[in-house]
């Protein structure tokens, strides 16, 4: 009971927006049904059930940055699908919205549970998974934040298991993430979906990633300390650290570039995250570009723009390569506080809350505009409609 209050205060803690009366009663009695509908389950690790919802709540608070409604919404994910609880019961108990993307997860799941290893089933089930998208995106990132942490806790399944599970995040759901915008998550559905569909490759490069870690720290801290110094001279409020690549990203380079972990050139990105009002921004970022080339020749044609130009997920960063003192290259991405919070956590759970950037809400109203022309499709059998969709990621 103690263990299960502290998680559930975590839980709390790691709601960014503060919450009011009504949200915390609302969220305390979405932790009391769940936690009474799960009373008697456990996970195959052998831990409450109750672990897993609240896993997922503060997932989606946390990492996403999703509000009340998804935190509420998250701890009761499971319920209809694996208890007594039925969604008119949540609908008495939550109301309409609550109500309807709970049906939305349990469809998904409804079909899941069928036959795990049936292809086409699995295509179908997340065909099923986009048709919400149209109704209410938060589904698909409750979704998304219920298979971070599934994958998070993958240990303890079966050899079989994991290598289902793991492979269809690699191919569908790493990719959704990619599309909504959620860098972090992505970054970590894909290692771990290569941890456990190529452990050999995955135990190779993280152990070489280590081995050189002491030495890229140094590394980076010298190529850190000019710019550093003259940004804050300047009177900028800035972050400067060194971000190294995931484990994913290097032996996708490796193989593609058919090169061996060394020459895997730039293994290293360093990140200027600065502070600055809406309309300073651009400019800021022009002008630390124009600093960190003061001191390293950068190469023109790795210069990405994605300020002037977001990309289509809401991605916003100005993007460099120049050249260290060693003739090493080093990546250099400058952005603002407000471009990293929507680089690490997604434009999704900015979507429709925030007003500040339309064209980005723009971009991705048109991308689902086309998710849903192509459900539309009735002639698709549900195989050829994911193939489709992943070409259109
Ligand atoms: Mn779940």
């Amino acid at each position: 009971k103690k263990e299960l209050l502290r998680r559930y205060r975590n839980l709390l803690k790691s709601c960014r927006r503060k919450l009011d009366k009504n949200d915390k009663q609302q969220i305390r009695k979405a932790f009391d049904v769940a936690m009474e509908a799960h009373q008697n389950m456990r996970r195959k690790s052998g831990e409450p059930y109750i672990y897993h919802p609240i896993a997922v709540a503060q997932i989606c608070a946390e990492e996403i940055g999703l509000g009340p409604t998804s935190v509420i919404c998250a701890l009761l994910h499971d319920v209809v699908e694996d208890t007594d609880v039925t969604l008119e019961d949540i609908r008495g108990m939550f109301g309409d919205k609550v109500a309807q993307i709970i049906d939305g997860l349990t469809k998904i799941k409804g079909v899941e549970v069928i036959d795990p290893t049936n292809f086409s089933i699995q295509a179908e089930n997340f065909r099923k998974m986009l048709l919400t998208l149209s109704e209410d995106v938060r589904v698909i990132l409750i979704k998304l934040a219920d298979r971070m942490h599934n994958m998070r806790t993958l240990e303890s399944m079966t050899e079989h298991q994991q290598r289902k599970i793991a492979s269809e995040t690699l191919y569908l759901y790493a990719p959704l993430a990619h599309r909504l915008g959620l860098n972090a998550i992505k970054t970590e559905l894909e290692d771990l979906g290569l941890k456990f569909t190529e452990p050999e490759t995955y135990n190779t490069i993280e152990s070489k990633l280590k081995e050189t870690e002491k030495k890229k720290k140094r590394y980076i801290e010298t190529f850190i300390e000019p710019i550093y110094k003259t940004l804050v001279e300047m009177g900028f409020k800035v972050r400067i650290f060194g971000r190294p690549k995931s484990v994913f990203s290097i032996n996708n380079k490796m193989r593609t570039k058919h090169v061996p972990f060394e020459e895997v050139y730039d293994l290293f990105a360093i990140r200027i995250i600065l502070d600055a009002s809406l309309e300073h921004e651009k400019s800021f970022c022009w002008q630390v570009y124009s600093i960190v080339t003061d001191y390293y020749t950068p190469n023109p044609d790795r210069l990405r723009d994605w300020i002037s130009t977001p990309k289509a997920n809401g991605y916003e960063s100005l993007h460099t390569t120049v050249m260290a003192k060693n003739g090493q290259w080093v990546e250099v991405q400058i952005r603002t506080n407000r471009m990293d919070e929507i680089a690490e956590k997604g434009y999704a759970a900015h979507w429709k809350y925030k007003d500040s950037a339309g064209t980005h809400e723009s971009n991705l109203e048109k991308w689902l505009v086309r998710v849903r022309e192509l459900l539309e499709h009735q002639d698709l059998t549900a195989l050829e409609f994911v193939d489709d969709f992943r070409g259109n990621l």
